[in-house]
């Protein structure tokens, strides 16, 4: 199964995209992780996504494309993937369905979580993320058992430097211009499920599945 999500920065696409590949044992592809990986390790390819990444801005197509055509070279993923951040702009949705075509392949949904704008500057301020194992928690919404520490290995969590909220605003204006016109470009495809990602994320989850199939 090959699935997107798609929505506004903090709408719940990571949170939802972990969950997605642990039912359905696939890979969960972030573009985002993979960036911040890079950085991490101090590669050219970090150095450069930084300079986009800090001013809120997206990282331009012809890296990130060359990024994540090497990931899907990976074994991995043969049996499908869940992509989170994934086409962003409408020339990568272009090259992800033209990279498919000549695999006699295509995507199978392309889930949009929505979120209202109101919500996002509190999902994103209250975000704090794992930058050693990926995972994502809300100070109130998603609580880790203690405090500043990742369930899942341990490490200390952090409050992402593009969660600000002033680079949240740019974020967000960033995804009305060259994101959103993503649904219509999958809705056409007749690809597009919608979900409503107000809920609480079980919820939210449960919604996916429905969509997906058990
Ligand atoms: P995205 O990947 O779309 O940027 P995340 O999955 O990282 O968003 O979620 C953004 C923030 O909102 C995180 O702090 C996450 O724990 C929290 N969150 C995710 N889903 C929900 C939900 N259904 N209700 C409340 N908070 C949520
Ligand atoms: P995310 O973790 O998905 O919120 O992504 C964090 C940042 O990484 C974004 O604000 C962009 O700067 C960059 N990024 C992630 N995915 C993409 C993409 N598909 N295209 C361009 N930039 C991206």
């Amino acid at each position: 199964m090959k699935i997107i999500m798609l929505g506004a920065p903090g709408a719940g696409k990571g949170t939802q995209a972990k969950k997605i590949a642990d039912k359905y044992q696939i890979p969960h592809i972030s573009t985002g992780d993979i960036f911040r990986a890079n950085l991490k390790e101090g590669t050219e390819l970090g150095k450069k996504a930084k300079e986009y990444m800090d001013q809120g801005l997206l990282v331009p197509d012809e890296l990130t494309l060359e990024l994540i055509m090497d990931r899907f070279k990976n074994p991995d993923c043969a049996g499908g993937y869940v992509l989170d951040g994934f086409p962003r702009t409408i020339p990568q949705a272009e090259a992800l369905t033209k990279a498919l075509e000549e695999k006699g392949e295509s995507i199978d949904f392309a889930i949009n979580v929505e979120v209202p704008d109101e919500n996002i500057v509190n999902r994103m301020s209250g975000r704090r993320a794992c930058l050693a194992c990926g995972a994502t928690y809300h100070i109130v919404h998603i609580p880790t058992k203690v405090e500043g520490i990742c369930d899942r290995c341990g490490k200390e969590l952090v409050l992402r430097d593009d969660d600000k909220p002033e680079t949240v605003k740019k974020r967000l204006g960033v995804y009305h211009d060259q994101t959103q016109p993503l649904i219509e470009y999958y809705t056409s495809q007749n690809k597009l499920a919608e979900v409503d990602g107000t809920q609480e994320m079980e919820a939210v989850f449960q919604n996916i599945v429905k969509i997906l199939g058990a």
